[in-house]
């Protein structure tokens, strides 16, 4: 069985090129004991991707060069060396940009195909609709009747935090680029209102959409995105800080918000979160997001690349938003 992987080969400088990686190839790897080869069978495309690739300080240590390029996927279990596992069932794990790989049995979760299709794992039932519930439900603290913003609206977080919300009573505006995804998450996702980046004042456009102001701000942006939020604030308004994709691929020094004072003025509050922490509580949020998505109240799309050797040019369309949904590779 023959193994494609992307491993990392420099760090990137601004924008990630073909040639920080190296494509290679060479056999599946053998499991050892307690251990689980997997068949890779979709690869999830994430923004963090982007910062692995840094030698910095981070929530998780950064992908060294020479690694295969860390990323979740959902796959299919080809043999197996513990009791937990069977061949041909299917796991998420941190199976990495690659066709194959070995895993610890206790390093993997089982995912069920029956209830949702794989890359669903992926996006709104996986890691980003996770990310989704607890930002607003735990970091935003999201109240029936409350006006809840959200940026990157569109996207594998920001589709499932704005259907949340709307599950939740809250009046609910998306920020999104274009006017085919503001359609989108209006007419589809059920969003109150769209607020086009791309087109006109952002300033004018939130005014219009939020003309009481905003309770909770669910960020995924960061840059003059949420500046301008920080405008619009309500009385006691809390910032969910998710991510910061506009400084992601920055050369420059990290865009601070310079309207920061609107937290003093309106006693409101900003606070950063990381997923994982809340991994304990995954099932709980389950329990409450499959019957939504068993009874059609939370839509999940994904965008599924076909073919693992377009990975350098794949992951770049998160930065330039030319996807819709959750963006995925098949392999
Ligand atoms: P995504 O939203 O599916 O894809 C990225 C989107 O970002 C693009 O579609 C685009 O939105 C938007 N975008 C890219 N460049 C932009 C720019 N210059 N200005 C405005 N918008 C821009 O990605 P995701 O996986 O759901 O991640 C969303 C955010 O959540 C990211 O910041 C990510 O780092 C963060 N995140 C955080 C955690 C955590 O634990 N804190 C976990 C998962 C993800 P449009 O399509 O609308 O143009």
């Amino acid at each position: 069985m023959e193994n494609r992987q992307y491993l990392l080969a420099k760090r990137p400088v601004g924008q990630p090129q073909r040639s920080d990686f190296e494509y290679r190839t060479g056999p599946a790897p053998d499991p050892g004991p307690d251990e689980v080869l997997v068949r890779n069978r979709y690869i999830s495309l994430d923004p963090a991707m982007r910062g692995w690739m840094n030698d910095a300080r981070s929530y998780i240590r950064p992908v060294q060069i020479g690694e295969v390029m860390r990323a979740g996927t959902a796959g299919e279990v080809i043999a197996s060396n513990s009791p937990l596992f069977a061949p041909g069932d299917f796991v998420y794990g941190s199976g990495g940009v690659q066709d194959y790989y070995t895993a610890q049995a206790r390093h993997l979760q089982r995912i069920d195909p029956q209830l949702a299709p794989l890359p669903v794992y992926l996006g709104t039932l996986g890691m980003p609709g996770m990310t989704a519930y607890f930002g607003l439900t735990e970091v935003g603290q999201a109240k029936a009747g409350e006006t809840v913003v959200i940026s990157a609206a569109s996207g594998a977080v920001g589709s499932v935090a704005g259907q949340i919300a709307k599950q939740l009573g809250c009046r609910t505006i998306g920020i999104t680029g274009g006017e085919a995804k503001c359609r989108y998450i209006t007419e589809t996702l059920g969003f109150d209102a769209a607020v086009d980046y791309q087109a006109g004042s952002l300033r004018d456009q939130l005014k219009a959409a939020c003309p009481d102001g905003i309770d909770v701000y669910f960020d995924n942006t960061g840059g003059e995105i949420l500046d301008t939020v920080l405008t619009r604030l309500r009385m006691k308004a809390r910032i969910a800080v998710c991510g910061a994709i506009t400084q992601y691929n920055s050369t420059e020094k990290t865009a601070g918000p310079s309207n920061y004072l609107s937290l003093l003025v309106n006693r409101a509050r900003m606070e950063g979160f990381v997923v994982f922490d809340y991994a304990p509580r995954y099932p709980e949020a389950l329990a409450r997001m499959i019957p939504w998505y068993q009874e059609g109240k939370l839509l999940s799309r994904e965008e599924i690349v076909p073919g693992l050797e377009t990975f350098p040019e794949t992951l770049l369309r998160l930065f330039t938003g030319d996807k819709t949904g959750k963006l995925v590779l098949a392999v």
